[in-house]
């Protein structure tokens, strides 16, 4: 099995849908890359930007941030240390554990993400396009493929309904025990806000 080799994907559709995902992800990574560049920032300081402005403080820590882009803490302290300079966050000591602290995001820092946050736009757009079925089986398809990734160790960090505490599932329903409610397909978290893991 050689999925980078032509003559396998033409006869394997598993190789051709993990080169076209690669493809997705290169795309991805160019426009991560142009809008950093366009505004002085490198893609992993652009990202951990738009992280801290849509997750709660108590994710916004070097261990987490370390896990979360599968960097080390030291280079997430870099970063932390070039974007302070910048003026685009501010650190705030936790007052139980003063060697941790929580980042959170300036003024300066809210208005940058504004400006960069809609980059990955150009992918979603054609997303648009597709019938609510197809949609609904790319995503059913997706969620399968994190939750096995992650079973098997190559995706570190989830916040989605599968690996939650309060998600239940039998033959009929997915169901959210905090949300009181069962979950379509649709409804399906990939980073929940409420997200806690299941032990
Ligand atoms: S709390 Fe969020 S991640 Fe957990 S089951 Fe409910 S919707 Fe899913």
């Amino acid at each position: 099995m050689n999925t980078f080799d032509p003559n396998y994907q033409s006869k394997n559709i598993e190789g051709k849908i993990v080169v076209a995902l690669e493809r997705i992800s290169k795309a991805f990574r160019v426009l991560l890359w142009q809008e950093g560049k366009a505004n002085a920032l490198t893609p992993l300081q652009l990202q951990l930007l738009l992280f801290l402005k849509f997750h709660s403080p108590h994710k916004c820590k070097v261990n987490y941030l370390a896990k979360e882009f599968n960097v080390t803490k030291a280079t997430i302290s870099e970063t932390v240390r070039l974007l302070s300079k910048k003026a685009y966050i501010f650190k705030e000591t936790d007052p139980i554990d003063t060697r941790s602290y929580s980042i959170y995001l300036t003024d300066k820092g809210k208005q940058i993400v504004t400006k960069t946050s809609s980059f990955a736009g150009a992918i979603e757009k054609p997303i648009h396009t597709f019938t609510e079925s197809q949609k609904e089986v790319l995503f059913q398809s997706l969620l399968e493929l994190i939750e096995k990734l992650n079973k098997a160790g190559i995706i570190t960090v989830q916040r989605m309904c599968f690996s939650c505490r309060f998600y239940q599932s039998d033959e009929k329903q997915d169901y959210c025990r905090l949300l009181q409610k069962p979950l379509r397909t649709n409804d399906i978290r990939i980073d929940c806000p409420e997200h806690e893991t299941a032990v």
